[in-house]
């Protein structure tokens, strides 16, 4: 009865008195072995949840995680947050990097860049890998213009020191866009991706290996018809006599 009772009260084994050593030893055995299958259960638990949340050449989060943790900032936001940003990075004629240098110099490149950029951001801020050799930071907290010191610290980490790939030397650069939701001026997920792109495109343009903010004109053409009575449709319709 007192074997019942205890079993069932959550123990995994029970020996009664007078009991013998060796088999004490060998029941302990037993559990030493169920704590090991346990922690190695843990463990492979553990590595699929980091495999299906992180990029697994970089190391950094993936593209699904990194783009939750923006909806979640914006939620935030809801609830009374701050202003947040989002930086999207995109390393420089990075297709010359991998027919000069080779794919395997390329991926050791792409490495090292994601280093370099978790070494910069604050412990709350996080980094994931968007595309290829495009990246994504959120930066909670800040606006637009802490976003671009930021991004600015980052871009200089990445120029100042050639990365060292297979015992070559690769000088590398990357350009930045930047985009912020802030209480006065709230943007969706989406729209905070296709400013701090079109930012991007813009750094790109001005000659790459540098940093812009999306631009206030682009914050307002953006801006959705519902909540922007300024539409092509009704500005022509105020010119009609
Ligand atoms: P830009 O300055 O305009 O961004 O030029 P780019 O050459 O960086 O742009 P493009 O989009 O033409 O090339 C991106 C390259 O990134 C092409 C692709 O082969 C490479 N790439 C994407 N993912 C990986 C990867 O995982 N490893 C390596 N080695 N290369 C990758
Ligand atoms: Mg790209
Ligand atoms: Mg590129």
């Amino acid at each position: 009865m007192d074997l019942l009772q205890g079993l069932e009260s959550g123990a995994d084994d029970y020996l009664t008195k007078p009991f013998d050593s060796q088999e004490v030893r060998a029941r302990l055995h037993v559990g030493q072995r169920i704590l090991d299958l346990q922690d190695k259960l843990i463990a492979a638990g553990e590595e699929l949840l980091f495999r299906a949340t992180h990029d697994n050449l970089t190391g950094i989060c993936n593209r699904g995680v990194i783009l939750d943790t923006i909806r979640r900032e914006r939620s935030r936001q809801d609830r009374g947050g701050n202003a947040f940003a989002i930086v999207l990075a995109d390393l420089d004629h990075f297709k010359y990097v991998n027919d000069t240098h080779g794919h395997l110099a390329g991926d050791a490149v792409l490495q090292e860049v994601a280093r370099r950029m978790t070494n910069f951001i604050r412990p709350y801020d996080a980094v994931g890998r968007y595309g290829g050799e495009e990246f994504l930071i959120v930066v909670p907290s800040s606006d637009a213009m802490g976003a671009l010191g930021l991004s600015e610290r980052i871009r200089h980490g990445i120029e100042a020191t050639p990365i060292l790939a297979d015992g070559v030397s690769i000088s590398v650069s990357g350009s930045f866009g930047i985009a912020a939701s802030t209480p006065g001026h709230l943007l969706d997920p989406q729209e905070m991706i296709r400013l701090a792109d079109d930012a991007l495109y813009r750094a790109k343009k001005n000659g790459r290996n540098r940093c812009e903010l999306a631009a206030q004109q682009d914050l307002t053409t953006h801006r959705s018809p519902e909540v922007d009575p300024v539409t092509p449709d009704f500005a022509a319709k105020l010119r009609t006599p």
